[in-house]
């Protein structure tokens, strides 16, 4: 079966309440939205998040890069079984132009089509796994980590009712100030908890750390391991990597994170050994498949990781991380499903946030496994037409 036709839509939500880190503060949401129309007219939709501080894309040259490199490949291709699909993204190379990754608008088409010919083939997403041929591990029940914006107050309540919602792990995010309040006060409100293990701390910089003299970053990671935190994500910007390796022994692990984008990213990171752990993501890294592929380096070579998430994804990419925790249950840590959380609604009509529990549901359906809200959608959707697209329009 071929695909008839590809659209492109742009999809701003705002948020609930603003999300701020070291790198940004956003309170709207500027997505890729792709959706794979097949000549029977089943209909798959995929999802990138575009972010100039991760991956190098704006949505501006994230559409224009999908519309021409792409969608044009994908559009010649005609799948017999949901196998050849997933070969076929399995063999597409990622795009790479100064310095841009495009993997974002590679994971927008990766996640549509897969969506569409999952549901003509009869197959989940998850099914990625068999044909990849990862090996199925004894399922693992799987909670959300949950992520405090920089500078948000936590009272002693607030803790408490995380807690009791079913959350266990949690990460804050720190910036050049290097302003522990926050994890101070989680410390004092939490502390029997997380002396005991029940609860795990983490602390993202975003790379802000990249002006601020090296003995201050290794008092902070001697002061932070003090406070149970355990692991300390992406102090300095990309590129300085090499920083890293005064900070791989006696300190809590680093993770990586904004370094890590494309594949060879990865590969360097693993024969330069700079760091412990890696935090993956799965428009960041070019799709579930990608993902899937960077994660079997990661392991195959004895590095921890984590799947995160992109801050202001929708059910879609939601929906595709709960495929990944289905077919292999060993990251370290599981962010995502904010949904309505932050975004003032959702475009599935299944709600994809997460519920009190915190726990990671696998979706069994064919496909993603999720339905798009049309009039959600149409109000929060920019449909990128050859008008719009030809006439220079920037987003
Ligand atoms: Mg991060």
């Amino acid at each position: 079966m071929k695909p008839a036709k590809v659209e492109v839509y742009y999809l701003e939500v705002p948020f609930k309440k603003s999300f701020e880190h070291a790198s940004s503060k956003r309170d709207i949401t500027g997505n890729l939205i792709t959706k794979v129309i097949l000549k029977d007219g089943t209909v798959g939709y995929g999802e990138g998040v575009p972010r100039e501080y991760v991956t190098g894309e704006t949505p501006d040259s994230a559409t224009r890069i999908l519309k021409k490199h792409f969608i044009p490949k994908f559009e010649k291709q005609d799948f017999t079984y949901f196998g050849d699909c997933v070969e076929w993204f399995s063999n597409l190379k990622e795009y790479k132009k100064q310095g841009v990754v495009y993997n974002s608008a590679k994971c927008s088409l990766e996640l549509a089509a897969l969506d569409a010919y999952g549901k003509l083939f009869e197959r989940p997403v998850s099914y990625v796994g068999k044909v990849l041929e990862i090996k199925k591990e004894q399922p693992q029940d799987k909670h959300y980590s949950y992520i405090f914006s920089l500078n948000k107050k936590i009272n002693k309540s607030y803790a408490l009712i995380l807690y009791g919602y079913g959350f266990r792990d949690f990460k804050f995010k720190i910036n050049e100030s290097l302003d522990l309040f926050q994890i101070v006060d989680f410390n004092r409100h939490l502390r029997r908890r997380i002396t005991k293990g029940n609860v795990t701390l983490r602390v993202d910089a975003n790379e802000s750390l990249e002006d601020v003299n090296i003995r201050d970053v290794k008092t902070i990671l001697l002061d932070l391991e003090k406070l149970g935190v355990t692991y300390f994500e992406q102090p300095f910007k990309k590129g300085s990597e090499k920083k890293l390796k005064d900070l791989k022994y006696d300190f809590i692990p680093i993770m990586l994170d904004e370094s890590l984008c494309s594949v060879d990213d990865v590969k360097r990171a693993i024969d330069e050994d700079y760091v412990d752990a890696f935090n993956l993501r799965i428009s960041k890294n070019g799709g579930i498949i990608q993902t899937l592929k960077i994660r079997q380096l990661a392991v195959e070579n004895n590095y921890d990781y984590q799947l995160g998430c992109m801050v202001g994804e929708t059910g879609i990419l939601s929906a595709a991380g709960r495929h990944f925790v289905n077919i292999v249950s060993d990251a370290l840590f599981v962010e995502g499903s904010y949904g309505t959380h932050l975004l003032q609604e959702d475009i599935t009509q299944q709600n994809m946030t997460f519920r009190f529990g915190a726990k990671i549901k696998p979706l069994q359906e064919d496909g993603l496994g999720i339905d798009i809200d049309e009039e959600v959608f149409e109000k929060y959707a920019l449909k990128i037409t050859d008008f719009y697209y030809k006439n220079s329009f920037k987003l």
